[in-house]
């Protein structure tokens, strides 16, 4: 690629008016069109050969007669459902993310412990929107955003390398008629001291390959001689921080995992082995008293130590709580909600609170044309008298769901292309109607609440019955049926023969 990119590093250009300007990277622009598209016009600058990340022209602005062109920021629930719904016969669709496949989110604590297999709860791009790897005008590219320029619809973007040095990371820039913002959102640490640099989060594949890997190193660590009891009773502490449904799940499986394979499989160390779930107020606060009361006992029959606690602060081999007690732990899992990334709070868009990006009832950034914004990343503007709707992946999806529909009926009625949308009538405005909420808690068990609030009446039921329900719904909502396979064939091969503990 080295030879590619000398070949079309020829000029460079500093674009102004970027929402997040990158000033000191220079833009390089190819002779002839990048991707067989027209390229951004460039002008040259001094700076060209100084600089380690370059820029290069990249999909330049649609004509009348090209198929209007949509930009999707982010692979996650959002952005992926409404690539799904969006028809490619009307537009290109071009998508930029970091990772080149969905992640099925619910199931992601599975994989730590081996009930689950990574693959089995990850979705590539193409197969969700196969235009993407087919059609002349549909991309997907590996990079992250950087920049939005909305007078010119312009997105920024530069490359992603995930640590390999074979390449530079180098800089390009998209054109679009609309823009789909569906970036989501980032774990939040509070400020509080190591936890980044010590803790585990459990938000991607790799997260979850980190935790299953490392688990499995204090299990094989704590068994060679020369350790001491202390050490070994370390190693082998699994903090969890957050009382959400994310952190009681993981919880679950660990115990679930201890209980099963640690005592067969590890059995000289299976008394060293202990969970500690920490949260500041009552776990699943999103649940009534009665559910929690049951995730409660049944975590604790478990073997599950419930602390009510505030971490203050987080060293290589130990959490300080605000009281001063002083927790070792060989794994530290944080999952304590989820905030803005600085990318989505660095963007000059009107927030909602809590600092998402402001959007109406139909899912547009309202002061600028063509933009939307969808799932985790965007909130209801306050003057739409709607509250932000919670992180939940059912909201990204319906969201975007409904965002394709409404680009379908646009594009239709000739709006597709960039400023060309202002006489479409845009029908009706996005609903959310909440479906419930699942969370399994080990050991067969799970709650499920089918209604819409809790102070609404409807289902809701604790035990294996909901487990049950629990995936069984799962099972039907994975996207495609190669992964709803694999994920069958998971759960019953662990059942069967236990969960792999071998440390690949
Ligand atoms: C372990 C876990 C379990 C969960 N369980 C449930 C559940 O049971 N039920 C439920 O309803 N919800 C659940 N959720 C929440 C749900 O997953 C999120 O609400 C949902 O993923 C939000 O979708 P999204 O598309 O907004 O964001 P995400 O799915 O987070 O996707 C964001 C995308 O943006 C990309 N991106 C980030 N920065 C950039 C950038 N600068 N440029 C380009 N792309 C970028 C990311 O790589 C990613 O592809 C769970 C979440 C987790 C982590």
């Amino acid at each position: 690629m080295a030879w590619f990119r000398s070949l079309i590093q020829v000029s460079a250009i500093a674009r102004s008016s970027l929402i997040k300007p990158r000033s000191k990277n220079t833009f390089h622009i190819a002779p002839t069109p990048l991707f067989g598209i027209a390229p951004f016009s460039s002008e040259p600058t001094l700076e060209t050969q100084t600089q380690s990340v370059t820029q290069f022209s990249g999909l330049g602005p649609t004509k009348t007669g090209d198929k209007p062109r949509v930009v999707v920021l982010g692979t996650g629930w959002a952005g992926c459902r409404f690539m799904k719904g969006l028809d490619t016969k009307i537009y290109d669709v071009v998508c930029v993310s970091p990772r080149n496949h969905m992640v099925f989110t619910p199931l992601l604590a599975s994989t730590c412990v081996g009930t689950l297999e990574f693959r089995s709860v990850a979705e590539p791009i193409g197969r969700i929107q196969p235009t993407i790897s087919q059609d002349p005008g549909s991309y997907f590219f590996l990079s992250k955003c950087i920049g939005i320029d909305t007078d010119e619809h312009v997105v920024q973007c530069e490359t992603v390398a995930d640590g390999a040095n074979t390449l530079d990371p180098w800089q390009f820039k998209l054109s679009y008629d609309k823009l789909v913002i569906a970036l989501g959102a980032e774990a939040l640490t509070f400020g509080i001291h190591g936890v980044k640099e010590y803790g585990i989060f459990l938000r991607e594949v790799h997260h979850a390959q980190e935790i299953r890997r490392k688990l499995l190193l204090n299990l094989m660590l704590s068994d060679v001689p020369g350790i001491s009891k202390e050490e070994k009773s370390r190693l082998l502490h699994c903090v969890v921080v957050g009382g959400g449904p994310t952190g009681v799940e993981f919880s679950g499986e660990l115990s679930d995992f201890i209980i099963k394979d640690v005592r067969q499989r590890y059995a000289h160390v299976k008394d060293y082995i202990h969970v500690t779930l920490i949260e500041a107020n009552e776990i699943l606060s999103s649940f009534d008293d009665r559910l929690r009361r049951y995730a409660t006992n049944q975590l604790t029959k478990s073997g599950v130590r419930l602390v009510r606690g505030i971490v203050k602060d987080v060293k290589a081999q130990k959490i300080i709580l605000n009281d001063g007690t002083e927790v070792p732990y060989g794994l530290l899992v944080w999952s304590t909600g989820v905030g803005p990334s600085p990318f989505v709070k660095s963007l000059e868009f009107p927030k909602a609170p809590g600092g998402r990006i402001g959007i109406d009832e139909w899912l547009r950034v309202p002061s600028v044309e063509d933009v939307y914004a969808i799932g985790d990343c965007g909130g209801f503007l306050e003057s739409t008298g709607k509250p932000v709707l919670p992180a939940l992946a059912q909201v990204a999806e319906r969201q975007g769901k409904y965002l394709a529909e409404l680009f379908n009926k646009i594009g239709e009625a000739g709006g597709g292309h960039a400023n060309s949308a202002k006489d479409v009538d845009y029908g009706k405005p996005f609903v959310y109607k909440h479906l419930g909420s699942m969370a399994s808690v080990g050991s067969f068990k799970a709650l499920v609440d089918l209604r819409q609030s809790k102070e609404t009446k409807g289902l809701s039921l604790a035990g294996f019955v909901s487990w049950f329900i629990w995936r069984s719904a799962y099972l039907t909502r994975v996207i495609s049926w190669r992964n709803r396979f694999y994920v069958a064939t998971n759960w019953a091969t662990t059942f069967v023969f236990g969960r792999d503990i071998s440390r690949i």
